[in-house]
C-alpha cells in the first residue's frame, strides 16, 4: 500500500486550500492501517489563502518529530494516535482581553449566542465521529453557563507573547473569576489593539491548546481580532450579523473549538501533515446562501446566520462538509 511520505518539512508553513485538497485525495489507506512511524504535529490556525503568510503555529513547543508510542488509526484520511477526545459537554468559556466596550460594540451579544446555541448543531456534531481508545465519541454538547466570560482590560499589554495568554488564563482561573473546569475550553479573545507576537496576523488568526493550570489540565486559545487584518483573518466585509469582527471571530472560535474537543492535548486525531480535524477544511465554506444584507451565510443556529468554515467528517473516507 502506497504512503504518504511524513509533510514534516511542509507542515510549518502555510498549506494552501490547493495544496490540501492534493492532500485530501491522494492516498487513502485502509481501516486500521498503522501509519508511518513519525508524525510532526503543529498546531495553529490557517491563515486565509491568499499567497502569503505561512499557516501552523505551535504555542505548546511541540513541534519536535516524535514517535508514536502507539500504533495510529487510520481510516478517513484522519489518524487517531491514542490520546483523549473531550468527553460529555465542553464547556466554553470568554476571556475578553484589551480595550473591548460593550456600551457600542455588541460583539458579545453575538458571540454569547454562537456560545450559548452551537451545541449539537448538525454543524458541530460533525465532531461526533471522533471518538477516543474505548471509542466513546465526542458527544456534540456544548455548555455556556455562567459564570463563563470575564474581562481582562490589559493585564499584560498590548503585545501578547503565547506565555501570556497562557498567564491571561491561568489569573482569571487562579483569582476564582473562572472556573478551573478540565471539560473547559478558554478562549482570549482579543480587541482590535491587541496583537500576538507569535505571529497572529501574519501567521494564524488563532490557536488552540492545552497547559497545566491550577493543577488541572487546562485547554485554551487565542483568538485574535480579526479587525487587525481583515484581509488574512476575515472572510467578507458585510457579514450576517452586520459586526464584520464578531462575524469573523465567530469563524475562527467555530474551527479551534472543533479542534479541542477532537484533539484537546494534541495527541488524538490529526492527519499526515499535521492537520487537525478543522484544519484539512480551513477557508472552504461550501455551499453558501445570501443573507438580505448581501452577505453570505452558510449555517443557522440561535436564531442567527452565521458563515463558517467547514470541518472534516470521520466517516466515509471523510470530506468537508457543514452537517454530520
Ligand atoms: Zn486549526
Amino acid at each position: 500500500m502506497a504512503r504518504h511520505v511524513s509533510q514534516s518539512s511542509v507542515a510549518s508553513r502555510c498549506l494552501h486550500a490547493a495544496v490540501v485538497a492534493m492532500l485530501m485525495t491522494s492516498i487513502f489507506t485502509s481501516a486500521g492501517s498503522v501509519q508511518a512511524a513519525d508524525v510532526r504535529h503543529t498546531e495553529g490556525e490557517h491563515l486565509k489563502p491568499t499567497g502569503r503568510g505561512s499557516g501552523e503555529h505551535d504555542p505548546s513547543g511541540l513541534t519536535e518529530r516524535h514517535a508514536l508510542r502507539f500504533s495510529s488509526f487510520s481510516a478517513n484520511d484522519i489518524s487517531y494516535h491514542g490520546g483523549p477526545v473531550m468527553l460529555g459537554t465542553v464547556n466554553l468559556y470568554y476571556i475578553w482581553y484589551g480595550a473591548w466596550d460593550f456600551t457600542t460594540d455588541n460583539t458579545n451579544t453575538i458571540l454569547n449566542d454562537f456560545g450559548r446555541y452551537i451545541g449539537a448543531t448538525a454543524y458541530f456534531n460533525i465532531n461526533t465521529t471522533y471518538y477516543d481508545l474505548a471509542r466513546r465519541a465526542v458527544s456534540g454538547a456544548v455548555g455556556f453557563t455562567v459564570p463563563n466570560d470575564v474581562i481582562d482590560s490589559g493585564s499584560h499589554g498590548t503585545a501578547l507573547t503565547d506565555a501570556a495568554v497562557q498567564d491571561i488564563v491561568s489569573n482569571a482561573l487562579t483569582s476564582g473569576r473562572l472556573p478551573t473546569d478540565p471539560n473547559g475550553v478558554y478562549f482570549v479573545l482579543t480587541s482590535k489593539e491587541i496583537t500576538e507576537t507569535s505571529g497572529f496576523c501574519t501567521q494564524y488568526c488563532a490557536w488552540h491548546t492545552y497547559g497545566t493550570i491550577n493543577n488541572a489540565n487546562i485547554k485554551f486559545g487565542f483568538v485574535g481580532n480579526p479587525l487587525r487584518c481583515p484581509s488574512a483573518c476575515s472572510a467578507q466585509t458585510v457579514t450576517p450579523n452586520r459586526n464584520e469582527g464578531a462575524d469573523a471571530m465567530a469563524n475562527l472560535i467555530a474551527h479551534e473549538l472543533a479542534e479541542s474537543a477532537t484533539d484537546p492535548n494534541l495527541n488524538a486525531w490529526f492527519d499526515r501533515s499535521g492537520l487537525e480535524n478543522a484544519d484539512k477544511c480551513a477557508w472552504t465554506f461550501g455551499a453558501t446562501k445570501t443573507t438580505q444584507n448581501g452577505s453570505q451565510y452558510n449555517v443557522m443556529f440561535g436564531a442567527r446566520q452565521w458563515l463558517l468554515q467547514q470541518n472534516w467528517i470521520n466517516r466515509g473516507r471523510g470530506f468537508c462538509t457543514l452537517t454530520n
